[in-house]
């Protein structure tokens, strides 16, 4: 634990923390910068989906918004750890004991085409620091198995097809009765975090939790239909 903490603040020296939020640089081990801070305000949203549940401590909006945009679109990988740190918050409000059975972390795998481009997943790196801050494995349990459309573009209806069978599991992992908790930047449908959790659950999986950065999922939740936000509909959720 100590070589641990040395390789931190060692590490802190070459890569300082940078606030998610307006930029600024702060140390790595904090949520973001002093006037940022005052203006959080973590919600803790639910939603509930056949294979699992989720939780975000954020909706898609305002700096939360601006700051997963920045991460996932300009280039921020190095947002992940302080983004991570109120995903772990709300996960520990939220799920309380369940998380002492947790076996696994894991998250949501990306198409090959956006990797390139991007350079990194941003749901894997977030998963790594959830795993990390709550001392689980991370583990790349979930396959893209076929490259599908970007689901930013369909509409609801379609993104449910859009996801079906994208996903496979990862053969080299035994999770018969293990219980995972799944990573993913930002809750759209729930179509993409429930097509992983099914996968996971047929092939041994006892449960599977999720969490995400942001959801776009108004307060309103009209009879089992969802309220998305219009100026969401552009430019997220690629997984
Ligand atoms: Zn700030």
């Amino acid at each position: 634990m100590r070589i641990k903490v040395l390789l931190d603040r060692l590490t802190s020296c070459f890569y300082p923390g940078r606030c998610p939020y307006c930029n600024t640089i702060i140390t790595p081990n904090s949520l973001c910068c002093e006037e940022c801070a005052k203006n959080i305000t973590q919600e803790d949203i639910i939603n509930k989906e056949i294979y699992c549940s989720n939780v975000s401590p954020f909706r898609l909006d305002g700096m939360y918004k601006n700051a997963i945009y920045s991460m996932k679109f300009s280039n921020r990988p190095g947002y992940a750890k302080q983004l991570a740190m109120p995903m772990v918050a709300s996960v520990k409000r939220i799920y309380g004991e369940q998380l002492e059975n947790i076996d696994y972390v894991a998250y949501v795998p990306t198409t090959k085409k956006s990797l390139h481009s991007r350079g990194y997943n941003q749901a894997y790196l977030l998963a790594k620091y959830v795993a990390m801050l709550l001392d689980i494995p991370c583990k790349d349990l979930l396959l893209k198995i076929k490259e599908n459309d970007t689901q930013h573009l369909l509409t609801r209806k379609k993104r449910k097809h859009n996801v079906e069978n994208v996903f496979g599991f990862n053969n080299r992992y035994n999770i018969k009765d293990k219980n995972v908790l799944v990573i993913d930047d930002i809750y759209t449908t729930g179509s993409t975090l429930n097509e992983c959790a099914r996968v996971l659950l047929e092939s041994g999986a006892s449960k599977v939790l999720c969490t995400t950065y942001v959801t776009a999922v108004a307060k309103n939740r009209i009879e089992n239909d969802f309220y998305i936000s219009e100026d969401f509909s552009q430019d997220i959720n690629e997984n």
